[in-house]
C-alpha cells in the first residue's frame, strides 16, 4: 500500500510539473505580448526631502497590465523577463516612457527628479552609455533630472567595469544610485571609487526602525558612510511615523514609502505634486 500510494503521489507530482512548465510557457508568450503589444504602465513613487517635505522625485515602477489578471507587480515577472532576458526591452520601454514623462512634468515642476531602475542585463549591455544618451536627447529630459538605480549585485558583478560605465554615464550629466544598498556586498574600496549620488538605504533595515537596535545601527552606520563619502542617502519603505523620526534623527536625507504615497498612475501624482507640493506628514 505503501509502495502504490508512492507512487500516486509521484504521478500528481508529474502531472504538477507538467501543469508548471505549461503555465511557465504561458505567462513568457503573454510576457513577450505585453512588451510588444504595450501592455507595460508606469506607476510613479515621490521621493520626499525630509528637512523640507517637499517631493524632489519620484520613483519609475514598473506593472503589467495583464488583459485578466489585472494590474501584476514587477516581483511576479520581472524575475521571468530576467531569465529570458526580456528585461532589456522591458528596461528600453521604461527608460524611454519615464523620460517622456519627466519632460511632461519639467513644464511645470523644472527640479522634479525621475528615478528609473536597470537591471544586471541592462547594466551589461556594452551600447548602455549611447542608448541612455540617444533617450535623453528623443524625450528632450533634462539629464541632471534623471536618476539610474543599480543594486550592488549588479556593480559588484564586474566592479572594475562598472567603474568605467558609471563614469561614461555620468558624464551624460545623469545621477546614480545605488539601489537596495546593505543587501549586497559591496566592498569599501569599490564604494569609493564607484562615482555615485546616493544610496538606497533598504526597505529591510528601515522597517525595523521603530524598534531594533540593530537596524538603527545598520541604518545609522550607511548615512555615516555616505556623509563621509560626500553623497547623500534615501530610505526606502518608510511606513510609519515613527521611522520617520528615527531617519530625520540619523540625518538621513530623503525617504519614499507608503506613510507618504503608493507609487501612483501618472494622473494621479500630477494632482498630489500639484495641487499640493508638500506632501510629507512631517510630525
Ligand atoms: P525597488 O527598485 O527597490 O523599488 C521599491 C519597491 O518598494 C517598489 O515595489 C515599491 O512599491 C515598494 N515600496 C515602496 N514603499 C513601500 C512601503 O512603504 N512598504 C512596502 N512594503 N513596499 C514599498 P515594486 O513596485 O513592487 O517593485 C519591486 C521591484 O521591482 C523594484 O524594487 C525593482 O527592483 C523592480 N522594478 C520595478 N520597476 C522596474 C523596472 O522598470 N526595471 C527593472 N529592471 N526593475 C524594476
Ligand atoms: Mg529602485
Ligand atoms: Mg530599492
Ligand atoms: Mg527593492
Amino acid at each position: 500500500r505503501a509502495k502504490r500510494g508512492g507512487r500516486d503521489r509521484s504521478v500528481v507530482f508529474a502531472d504538477e510539473m507538467r501543469d508548471e512548465a505549461i503555465d511557465r510557457h504561458d505567462t513568457e508568450q503573454q510576457l513577450r505580448r505585453a512588451v510588444s503589444d504595450d501592455q507595460l504602465v508606469l506607476h510613479y513613487q515621490p521621493i520626499v526631502e525630509l528637512a523640507t517635505g517637499r517631493v524632489t522625485g519620484v520613483e519609475a515602477l514598473v506593472r503589467w497590465q495583464h488583459p485578466t489578471r489585472g494590474l501584476v507587480p514587477p516581483g511576479e515577472f520581472i524575475p521571468i523577463a530576467e531569465e529570458i532576458g526580456l528585461i532589456v526591452q522591458i528596461d528600453d520601454w521604461v527608460l524611454e516612457h519615464a523620460c517622456q514623462q519627466l519632460t511632461a512634468w519639467q513644464a511645470t515642476n523644472p527640479e522634479l527628479t525621475m528615478s528609473i531602475n536597470l537591471s544586471g542585463l541592462q547594466f551589461a549591455r556594452p551600447d548602455l552609455v549611447s542608448l541612455v544618451a540617444g533617450v535623453l536627447e528623443s524625450t528632450g529630459a533634462n539629464p541632471e533630472r534623471v536618476a539610474l538605480e543599480m543594486t550592488e549585485g549588479v556593480l559588484m558583478r564586474d566592479a572594475e567595469d562598472a567603474v568605467t560605465v558609471l563614469r561614461d554615464l555620468r558624464r551624460l550629466g545623469v545621477r546614480l544610485d545605488i539601489d537596495d544598498f546593505g543587501t549586497g556586498y559591496s566592498s569599501l574600496s569599490y564604494l569609493r571609487r564607484f562615482p555615485v549620488d546616493t544610496l538606497k538605504v533598504d526597505s529591510s533595515f528601515v522597517s525595523g526602525l521603530g524598534g531594533n537596535a540593530e537596524d538603527r545601527a545598520i541604518v545609522q552606520s550607511v548615512v555615516a558612510l555616505a556623509q563621509s563619502l560626500g553623497i547623500t542617502t534615501i530610505a526606502e519603505g518608510v511606513e510609519t511615523t515613527k521611522q520617520l523620526q528615527v531617519l530625520r534623527d540619523l540625518g538621513c536625507k530623503s525617504a519614499q514609502g507608503f506613510l507618504f504615497s503608493r507609487p501612483l498612475p501618472p494622473q494621479e501624482l500630477t494632482q498630489l505634486v500639484g495641487i499640493a507640493g508638500v506632501v510629507a506628514p512631517l510630525p
